[in-house]
């Protein structure tokens, strides 16, 4: 007998009938006589509904930071989990399993006061261990917490993901599943490229790039929870026959596993192909080249939680000015734009320049640490195909690229193929 969290994400959750998939795919471990605990996700597209609803509410007369109150946006979007949870719990109920639903407050799952992006500080399991114990599976509502301020909070977007790493880290489960639309991890995402090949396995390390640099088949920091506290994870298909064979094996279920680079025997040196859309790119021109720019820069961006990423800086001609430039998400363009422009006279520019709609490739891979002319491949590929490449940055175990945003498609597959990622 083994302790299971389950998480089913939008698609898996997105109608009635999907739901009693999910319950009969929950009755098969039941049934085996695990102890289990299921995370769900909100009905598909039903976040970006509520998210929507309240971002064409009036702005608060005053207001300059935030367009609303946050608070009030995590009471709002947290609601879509609070329904699919209901539903399954009675789904269950219907085949004759013992379940009840929680909220993030019931357990309570509690988080710090960062509403829209918080973060899980303490779980309080023993409640729900001692039920499940008993016979009885939990049905807990994902992406929502209980803030500091006795209110709710939400964990970012994709948060569900979140929720049932740490709470199989708090219950200390044998095994947390990660169910989705798709079977699995993939080289790439398998939407672009139906040439992608799905993993057996991928090292934390891979699958934290993967996922920060755009792969959103996990949130980031559902890894990171993953890596932290040893939880077993897999990454597995709610669309496969749930009594299909093999579907229930207890060590080796069907899907990717997450693990510690050790346990991978045949390590490539590229592992997968990550993408980031909606990437801008902002322009210093003729600043001055001392010390203290970069910090007369990127201070006040930080301090306005601007989010910097890909920074390059042009060697100065004649010693006295330079160029920087840097990308930031779209969304914030505006913000750094008059941050910037607040700063003027302290930072010292000419003129800035800004471009959106750019897409930020990134080729991951262990294997790297120990290859040469991993990123060369992959500057000869983008060339042959005609791609511009318009900033660089690596690190050890990747290369990310920016390119103009219509050939994001394009330098997927590129990458993808070229480094022998393409399944046969
Ligand atoms: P859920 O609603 O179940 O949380 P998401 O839409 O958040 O599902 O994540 C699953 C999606 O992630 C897939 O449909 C796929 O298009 C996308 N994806 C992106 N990169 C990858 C990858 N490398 N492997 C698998 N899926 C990926
Ligand atoms: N429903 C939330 C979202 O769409 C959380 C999740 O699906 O993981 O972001
Ligand atoms: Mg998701």
């Amino acid at each position: 007998m083994a302790r299971i969290v389950m998480k089913f994400g939008g698609t898996s959750v997105a109608d009635l009938d999907r739901i009693r998939n999910v319950a009969r795919h929950v009755k098969r471990e039941v049934d085996a006589g695990h102890e289990v605990a299921v995370v769900v996700s909100a009905m598909s597209g039903k976040t970006n509904e509520l998210v929507g609803w309240v971002q064409n509410m009036p702005k608060v007369a005053g207001a300059n930071h935030s367009i609303y109150d946050a608070r009030e946006y995590d009471a709002i979007v947290a609601s879509g989990e609070q329904v699919t949870s209901g539903l399954l719990a009675i789904a269950l109920q219907a085949m004759g399993i013992n379940a009840r639903s929680w909220q993030g407050w019931q357990i309570p799952i509690r988080t710090d006061n960062a509403h829209g992006a918080a973060r899980i500080l303490e779980i309080e399991g023993e409640d729900i261990i001692r039920r499940m114990q008993e016979g009885q599976v939990a049905v807990v509502a994902g992406f929502q917490g209980l803030g500091p301020d006795n209110r709710f909070s939400t964990l970012g977007r994709g948060g569900s993901d979140t929720s049932a790493v740490a709470i199989a880290a708090a219950v200390k489960a044998d095994r947390c599943d990660i169910y989705t639309d798709v079977d699995g991890v993939y080289t790439t995402d398998p939407r672009i490229e139906p040439k992608a090949r799905r993993l057996k396995k991928i090292a934390f390390e891979e699958m934290l790039e993967m996922a920060s640099l755009g792969a959103k088949v996990l949130q980031v920091r559902s890894v990171e929870l993953a890596m932290v506290f040893k939880v077993r994870t897999f990454v597995r298909s709610s669309f496969e026959d749930p009594d299909a064979p093999g579907m229930g094996d207890l060590l080796n279920p069907p899907g990717t596993l997450i693990c510690d680079e050790e346990e991978i025997v045949e390590q490539e040196v590229v592992t997968g192909i990550a993408y980031a859309k909606d990437e801008a790119q902002i322009s210093l021109r003729r600043l001055a080249d001392r010390p203290g720019v970069s910090a007369a820069i990127f201070g006040p961006l930080a301090e306005s939680h601007i989010n910097v990423d890909m920074i390059v800086q042009n060697i100065s001609e004649d010693g006295s000015k330079t160029d920087m430039t840097f990308t930031v998400p779209s969304g914030d363009v505006e913000k750094a734009l008059r941050v910037l422009g607040e700063n003027k006279d302290k930072i010292g520019y000419d003129v800035v320049q800004n471009e959106s709609g750019l897409v930020k490739v990134s080729v991951i891979g262990i294997g790297m640490r120990s290859h040469a002319g991993v990123a060369a491949t992959a500057f000869q590929a983008l060339a042959e195909k005609g791609i511009n490449i318009k900033a660089i940055t690596t690190s050890e175990i990747k290369i990310s690229i920016l390119i103009d945003g219509p050939y994001a498609e394009l330098a997927v597959r590129t990458l993808h193929s070229c480094y022998g990622l393409d399944k046969s």
